[in-house]
């Protein structure tokens, strides 16, 4: 198998990344769900709140512009390839990332998924921030089983959020029909996701791989902070997710243990969601299994309560519309 630089998420930070054969096939490693189904689950009916999926059959989907094949790293990660990843650790719903650069905006890949496997997958979306009326795409999406939305800084036609008419069009629209909005950033747009905060209450925010803070390698403090800071923002959350991307960006991720305990008692389980951010926590030397047991097995002061809503009640609440999740 060739090895190949593609646009993923860390672009700008990630180097190349090897993936051997035997990493695609093997993943989750066989032993460790054997020896994971040999205890008692301490969280029934896990959810996964970020998995990405992209096919070769480009007949059906097309790629985005400017993709072939040949960018497709790994070469595919379809919907019955992640279903049998998360399946044997005890995973039962995911929610799908579109993925935009394979997939661009066409996020059909994903809600024929969610309309194919009823009550298994909820969605979060793309779209052109700077059409004309973002919240009619919106709102189509929602029809299909998209939650949310995923965003990025200089989405909108202006560097900063609070200057785009299409930018602010979401925030306010999501915060009508109560969907989410997902920032994808780095530490240094914290302040801006911040900012739109404060403009937009009520909208429900998912911060993605917490800010990144720690994408170089480092923890700093002021990023940390400036994450942490986002919990007066009573609707705001982060995902804990994104492991293979941050700190050390090797199993067992435990250096990320410190920074979790900040987001905890800054936001409370309530607001913290789990997430693997698959396939690229399975290839590297990490893997699906090692993410999950940072949550699951190797924090001390989560208590069982904590986990459920860290690995699914948070997700269920924000994106599969639970309420009041049991
Ligand atoms: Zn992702």
């Amino acid at each position: 198998m060739t090895m190949t630089q593609t646009r993923r998420e860390f672009l700008s930070t990630m180097t190349t990344t090897t993936i051997t054969a035997a990493a695609l096939a093997g993943f989750p490693s066989t032993k460790r769900a054997e020896a994971d189904d040999d205890e008692p689950p301490v969280v029934e009916g896990i959810i996964d709140a970020h998995s990405h999926i992209w096919t070769r059959d480009i007949a059906a989907y097309p790629l985005a512009k400017g993709q072939t094949l040949d960018d497709l790293d790994p070469p595919s990660f379809t919907t019955q390839e992640l279903l049998d990843t998360v399946q044997p650790l005890g995973v039962k719903r995911v929610v799908l990332i579109q993925h935009r650069p394979f997939h661009g905006i066409d996020n059909s890949y994903v809600t024929d998924t969610i309309a194919q496997h009823p009550g298994i997958f909820s969605g979060v979306g793309c779209i052109d921030a700077a059409a004309p009326h973002p919240e009619q795409e919106m709102d189509r999406l929602h029809k299909l089983g998209v939650r949310g939305f995923r965003i990025r800084p200089g989405e909108g036609g202006a560097d900063r959020w609070a200057d785009s008419k299409g930018m602010c069009t979401m925030w306010r629209h999501a915060s009508e029909t109560g969907l989410a909005i997902c920032p994808l950033v780095n530490p240094e747009y914290l302040p801006e996701v911040d900012a739109m905060c404060g403009q937009y209450p009520d909208t429900a925010v998912v911060v993605d791989h917490f800010g990144r803070v720690g994408v170089d390698g480092t923890i700093r403090e002021s990023d940390v902070a400036n994450l942490a800071r986002l919990a007066r923002h009573k609707h705001t959350h982060i995902k804990v997710s994104a492991f293979y991307a941050l700190g050390k960006k090797q199993p067992p991720h435990t250096e990320l243990i410190p920074m979790i305990r900040r987001l905890y008692d800054a936001f409370g389980p309530q607001r913290l969601m789990w997430a693997s951010d698959s396939p690229y926590q399975l290839i590297g030397g990490n893997t699906y299994a090692d993410s999950l047991a940072l949550i699951r097995d190797r924090i001390d002061f989560l208590t069982p309560s904590d986990k459920q809503w860290m690995l699914r009640k948070t997700a269920a609440r924000v994106y599969f519309g639970e309420a009041d999740p049991a």
